[in-house]
Order: structure tokens, then sequence, then C-alpha cells
């Protein structure tokens, strides 16, 4: 693939994506506990167009309720952090901390990013963890400098890991399908499932999914 397909063929103008994915498959993957409290609405999300979006909407904002944090693995390199409270917001440290971890490593340099992909990654933790599933989110990539991003193989010249809006990741235990199917369903973003590299990419650009 060239560097101008997956997401940036989407963003520059195309009103499908790449590759459409049928929800209600990803949905299968993505939901599999049974007796989930989540999943009725989730069945709203995917079948039912906005009969309910309150509820909708109240099953993510379940998912991001309290205090936010992440557990992030790198390479050798562990993190877990609290980025943000109900009583005291924003934790700079904790932030810094975060945008330290999902930093281009080849060129050694972080990047503000994005909060809304803070959430997205720190809703689907909870997301598995709500399932039973307590594991750290691998990053194989965060954000990426113009130079790393062009030798980046299969990479968007416009890439969101440019802009601190994109992280690489995958879950132990978690297959490619389901990470994605509840990545886009959650985060309402972009999400790559990138079978060959063995990673899902998110995010926080408009809604799209390819799978590579
Ligand atoms: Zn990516």
């Amino acid at each position: 693939m060239s560097k101008w397909d997956s997401d940036t063929v989407e963003r520059r103008g195309a009103r499908r994506p790449v590759i459409t994915v049928e929800r209600r498959r990803l949905l299968g993957c993505a939901c599999c506990a049974a007796g989930s409290l989540l999943v009725p609405s989730l069945a709203r999300a995917a079948g039912a167009p906005a009969t309910a979006p309150g509820s909708i909407d109240n099953w993510r904002a379940r998912l991001l309720k309290g205090e936010r944090s992440l557990w992030l693995v790198r390479g050798e390199d562990q993190l877990r952090s609290t980025y943000w409270t109900p009583d005291s917001g924003y934790d700079g440290e904790a932030y810094k901390e975060i945008c330290w971890l999902l930093r281009d490593v080849q060129a050694n340099k972080s990047f503000a990013m994005s909060p809304r992909l803070l959430d997205v990654l720190c809703g689907l933790q909870n997301w598995l963890a709500f399932n039973g599933l307590r594991q750290p989110i691998h990053v194989s990539s965060g954000y990426r400098t113009f130079s790393t991003n062009w030798r980046t193989e299969g990479s968007a010249l416009n890439s969101r890991h440019l802009n601190g809006q994109a992280a690489d990741i995958t879950v132990p235990g978690v297959s490619l399908a389901r990470l994605a199917g509840m990545a886009s369903l959650f985060g309402e973003g972009g999400v790559g499932m990138y079978l060959n590299k063995n990673f899902v990419h998110v995010d926080t650009g408009n809604e799209r999914i390819w799978i590579k």
C-alpha cells in the first residue's frame, strides 16, 4: 500500500472508509462477555440509530467515570498513571509521564498527546477490566515526528500520529478484531486493524475503519 492509502484517503474527502467492516460483525467479537451490563447498550449502539441517544452516551460516560488511569507497556517500560480525577482534573505530571511513554522513541521526542486519545485508551482498558481482562495496553507507536513517520512503512503522510492523536496498540489475550471492534464502538474515531503487523491503530479523527 502506498503512503496515501489507509486513513489518508478518508481524510482527503472519501465519504466511506477504505474497507468497510460491518459493525455488527465486529460487535460480535467485542462483546463476548455474556451478561455484561454494557451489552444491551452496545446492541442499541450498533443496531438502533438514535432511538435512545442518552443511553448510548451513558455507557461511554460510565467507562470514564471516576479517576482516569492508564496502564501502559512499551518495550521494557511500564507505566501506571492516573492522569485525571473528578476533584482535581488533569494531573500535569501524570499527563507528562504518559506523553513520554507515547513519545517518538526514534527521535526521542515527546509531544502533548490528545487528551481525547488518552480517554479512548482509558475507556478501552476499563471496558476490558469490566469484562475481567485486567491487562496493560502495549504500545508500539504513539507520537511520530515527520521524519519518523516518513520512514514508517505504510504510514499516511498526514498521519494522526504526527499530531499526537493516534496510537498503535495491542492487549495480551485480546484478539485484534475484538480490540478494533471495541475501539470503534467506544472511540468513534479511526480504527485500523493491521493483521500482518499485529496491532490496532486507534486515532481521534473521523470515524472510519480499515483492515490491512
Ligand atoms: Zn497507527
